[in-house]
C-alpha cells in the first residue's frame, strides 16, 4: 500500500527550471528521515513551491533524483505518489458540496463517522455542529459563509482523513483571529504528529520547532540546519 510509506525524502543533485534557460533550482541536496519536519524559508521566487511542485511531480527536475523510501519518485504512478501525500495550503480548494463531501474527498471512501471523527481531530467538529444544518451545510466555491480559519480546520479534517505518509502545509499568513488560530496550531499538530512534513513556514514558532530549515536563496540552498545550529 502506498500509504505505508515511511516518508524519507531525498533529493540528489535536483535541478530544474520552468523556462528553457536558466535555474529556478540549482543542484538541491538534503535528506528528510521519517516523522521529520522540514521548514522551507525563503525570499518570495526563492524556489519554495517549486520544491512542492518537483516533490508531487507537477514538473520533473532535469537533473538529479527525487527519492521517497529510497525508490525514485519517477517510478511510481502520480496518481500513487499524490495518494500518499496531503496538502493544507493558504487557499483551501473546496467546491460546491456540504461540509460532509468537502471533508470526504480527503479519502472518498470514508464513512460518516470517519468524517465527523477527522473533523474533531481538527477542531472543526464543534464550529459546524453550531451551523443550523450541520455537516449538510452547503458550501460555495468560494466557501463563502464561512471564515478563512474555519476553511482551514476544514482543509485540515480533510488531511487526517487523507492519512498522508507526507504533508504539505502552506501556512497561511492572512488575518485569523487569535482563538481560530490556536485552534489550527493544535489541530496540525496532531496532523503532522509521527509524519514527514514540508512546511512553507511564515511564523517564527513552527521554524524554531522543524527538524531542519532550509533556506532558499534564488533557487540555492544557502542555509542547511536547525533552529539552534542557524
Ligand atoms: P513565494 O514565497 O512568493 O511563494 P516561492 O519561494 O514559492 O515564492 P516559487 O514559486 O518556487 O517561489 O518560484 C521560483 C521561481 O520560479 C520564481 O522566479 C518564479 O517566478 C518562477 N516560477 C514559479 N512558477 C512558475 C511557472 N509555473 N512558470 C514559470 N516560472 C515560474
Ligand atoms: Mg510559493
Amino acid at each position: 500500500d502506498v500509504n505505508a510509506f515511511k516518508g524519507k525524502v531525498e533529493f540528489t543533485n535536483v535541478s530544474f527550471s520552468y523556462e528553457k534557460d536558466g535555474n529556478t533550482i540549482t543542484d538541491a541536496n538534503f535528506l528528510v528521515s521519517p516523522g521529520e519536519t522540514v521548514a522551507l524559508v525563503g525570499p518570495t521566487g526563492a524556489g519554495k513551491s517549486t520544491i512542492i511542485n518537483l516533490l508531487s511531480r507537477f514538473y520533473e527536475p532535469n537533473q538529479g533524483t527525487i527519492t521517497i523510501d529510497g525508490i525514485s519518485i519517477q517510478q511510481m504512478t502520480r496518481k500513487s505518489l499524490r495518494r500518499a501525500m496531503g496538502f493544507v495550503l493558504q487557499d483551501v480548494f473546496l467546491f460546491e458540496g456540504t461540509i460532509r463531501e468537502n471533508i470526504r474527498y480527503g479519502r472518498l471512501n470514508a464513512t460518516d463517522e470517519e468524517v465527523i471523527e477527522a473533523a474533531k481531530q481538527a477542531n472543526a467538529h464543534k464550529f459546524i455542529s453550531r451551523l443550523p444544518n450541520g455537516y449538510d451545510t452547503m458550501l460555495s466555491q468560494d466557501g463563502s459563509g464561512i471564515s478563512q480559519g474555519q476553511k482551514q480546520l476544514l482543509s485540515i479534517a480533510r488531511a487526517i482523513l487523507r492519512d498522508p505518509s507526507i504533508l504539505i502545509l502552506d501556512e497561511a499568513t492572512s488575518n485569523i483571529d487569535t482563538v481560530t488560530e490556536i485552534k489550527i496550531q493544535e489541530a496540525l499538530q496532531r496532523l503532522m504528529k509521527n509524519r514527514t512534513t514540508f512546511v512553507i513556514a511564515h511564523r517564527l514558532n513552527t521554524i524554531q520547532h522543524a527538524n531542519q530549515i532550509l533556506v532558499l536563496q534564488a533557487g540555492k540552498i544557502i542555509e542547511k540546519g536547525n533552529h539552534e545550529t542557524l
